[in-house]
């Protein structure tokens, strides 16, 4: 779905506010609408995006309005004077916060922003200078060129503007190298860090948009209100709009308009229906809306967005155009000529779980061009040695260098900067981003464009390279004609060419890939293994690690085997063969 009907959609609800005769409380509504998908937006962000709930965003919003009423009326500030100044604020407090909560792992960061909605709520009501739980009025209304917006009808077009430019924008990152980098932090964010995503980084930037957007929406809020008290900041109110996020489809932006309207309009319509049927004096509005929440929840989880979509294009995926460049990503600069030393060079690696040995002395190297495979049967430390390789795992002792480079400590980043990619034994892609988007993300760290270029869209450049290019790794592992699917719709042998796509688009000189054959059939193992000579021919190295001994002899140039965490033997496949110590360990002397 392109977004050209939802702007046009937007822009003609903003010139409806000019027709006169609009009831003055559908414009209330509507306002209270346009305020409340501000702060949603930011939280569809933050949590069905970037996979990080939080409960706390009302506080933001209430820092918003504090920040411009205090401005406002103690410092005399005119109202568009102290919107820089109360995004300084909000993005500060939501930088602070951010570096104490992102890093939480799991349920940690959803408590952590009950913890800080709560206090930010009673700070309200507890400081002086923010008028206690009266909170502060007089606000000025926001004026323009000396014409004062006091009244609804001009807020909801000041409003409504910024939803647009917020939608915009926010769509705009989303389909950037950023947002490519937001969307893979979901799962975990592990294969984006081997690409060159700086994950905690990424996690604070959604964290800090998030905040601006309702930061931004509090000052709104201030000036359409003229007055402020902590009642509408509280933890209550934090809830309602992950409700809205939910409801509405929270991994979509436009789900948050969707949501924010659906929760807005049912809250007051329950609030005018209920005292009739139930008697005033009761309250159950309440009751009924946690009732009808639970519901939908259940009927609905991945909200209402998704199914909207489906009813619009009947459930088929738009299929995109192969995209084109004018130029090439620039590739990686060559080895320095005449340099003959290997490739990647593993020196008595050690790793020691607590007491056990995982991976004992092990040294082994890989040249230019060659596949190597690390063999060896369950629990031998294939794995771990990989993980020690490509940075995941520090070591115990011993050195890892690459390209004459030694990887100082465990960093994925640093093994994807010199030039190491990798798949996952269990895929990691973004399941519902397209194969293209997916493969893109490889190509992460040999682009530039950051957030605030693409918010403003001036990556359309750079990004048509990184398009383009991806689109050429996907070619080269022959998956063009699905390149437009979501990468969750393929089947698993298919995943894990896309993987190997997606390592392709880091540019890599070693591609490491864990048990890329496992789950494959006959014929793909096949396809498979013409891919990965194809590439050796193109001067790529590859390491495997592989428990498919067919698979592996044919292919293969030199073999590792491990034992124990031990190395028992190295050599080619034929002399692998008739190893003595192999046949016994390994191959337990069924050949
Ligand atoms: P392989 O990939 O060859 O099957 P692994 O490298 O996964 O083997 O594991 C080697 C040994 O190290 C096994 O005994 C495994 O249980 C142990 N091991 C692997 N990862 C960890 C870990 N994170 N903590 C403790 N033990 C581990
Ligand atoms: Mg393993």
């Amino acid at each position: 779905m392109t977004r050209a009907p939802l702007v046009a959609l937007l822009a003609v609800l903003l010139a409806l506010a000019v027709v006169p005769g609009i009831p003055p409380f559908w414009i209330t509504l509507a306002n209270n609408i346009g305020l409340a998908a501000l702060v949603t937006l930011g939280l569809v962000l933050l949590t069905g995006v970037g996979g990080m709930t939080s409960f706390g965003q009302a506080a933001f919003v209430g820092i918003g309005a504090y920040t411009t009423a205090v401005l406002t009326t103690v410092y005399g500030l005119s109202p568009w004077a102290s919107l820089p100044l109360v995004l300084l604020v909000t993005g500060f407090v939501a930088a602070l916060l951010g570096l104490m909560t992102v890093r939480l792992p799991g349920f940690y960061l959803p408590l952590g922003t009950i913890a800080w909605g709560i206090s930010l709520y009673f700070l309200f009501g507890k400081l002086d200078l923010l008028g206690r739980y009266d909170g502060i009025g007089g606000i000025p209304p926001l004026s323009i060129a000396g014409v004062s917006l006091a009244s609804p009808q001009a807020m909801y077009v000041v409003i409504w503007l910024m939803v647009l430019a917020a939608f915009v924008a926010t769509g705009n990152l989303l389909s950037s190298r950023t947002g490519r980098a937001i969307r893979a932090l979901r799962g975990g964010g592990s294969a984006a860090e081997s690409f060159g995503v700086d994950r905690a980084r990424t996690k604070l930037t959604v964290f800090i948009y998030a905040g601006l957007l309702a930061g931004l929406s509090g000052w709104l809020y201030a000036h359409l209100q003229r007055s402020v008290n902590p009642t509408p900041f509280g933890l209550g109110i934090g809830i309602e709009y992950l409700f809205m996020a939910v409801l509405g489809g929270a991994g979509h932006i436009w789900g948050a308009l969707v949501g924010a309207g659906a929760i807005v309009l049912l809250k007051d319509l329950l609030q005018r229906v209920t005292p009739m049927l139930v008697g005033a004096d009761l309250q159950m509005e309440a009751v009924v809306f946690g009732a009808i929440i639970v519901i939908m929840l259940q009927t609905a989880r991945d909200g209402l967005w998704p199914r909207l979509v489906a009813l619009y294009t009947g459930g088929h995926h738009r299929q995109l155009a192969v995209p084109q460049a004018d130029s090439p990503l620039p590739p990686r600069p060559a080895v320095a000529p005449g340099l003959t030393r290997r490739l990647l060079e593993v020196e008595a690696a050690s790793k020691n779980f607590g007491g056990l040995m995982a991976v004992k002395q092990v040294s082994f190297g890989v040249s230019a061009g060659e596949i190597v495979v690390l063999i060896g049967p369950n629990g031998a430390g294939k794995s771990t040695t990989f993980n020690l390789i490509t940075g995941v795992l520090g070591l115990s002792s011993g050195k890892v260098s690459f390209d004459g480079h030694v990887l100082a400590d465990a960093s994925p980043r640093q093994a994807a900067a010199l030039g190491m990619a990798r798949t996952f034994q269990h895929v990691k892609l973004v399941p519902d981003m397209t194969v293209l988007e997916n493969v893109a993300l490889g190509a992460h760290r040999r682009a530039r464009a950051g957030t605030l270029r693409s918010l403003l869209r001036l990556d359309r450049a750079e990004e048509a390279r990184i398009l383009a290019d991806a689109a050429r790794q996907i070619d080269r592992v022959g998956l063009t004609e699905h390149l437009s699917k979501p990468a969750g719709s393929l089947a698993l042998g298919q995943q894990r060419l896309v993987e190997i796509a997606r390592a392709l688009a880091l540019d890599p000189r070693l591609i490491l890939l864990d048990e890329p054959a496992a789950g494959l059939r006959h014929f793909e193992k096949q396809a498979l293994a013409e891919l990965l000579s194809k590439l050796r021919a193109e001067g790529l190295s590859v390491l495997l690690v592989e428990h498919d001994m067919g698979f592996v002899m044919g292919l293969a140039d030199r073999i590792v085997v491990l034992n124990f965490g031990t190395l028992i033997a190295k050599g080619t496949p034929a002399e692998i063969r008739t190893h003595p110590a192999v046949i016994e360990a390994y191959l337990g002397g069924t050949e």
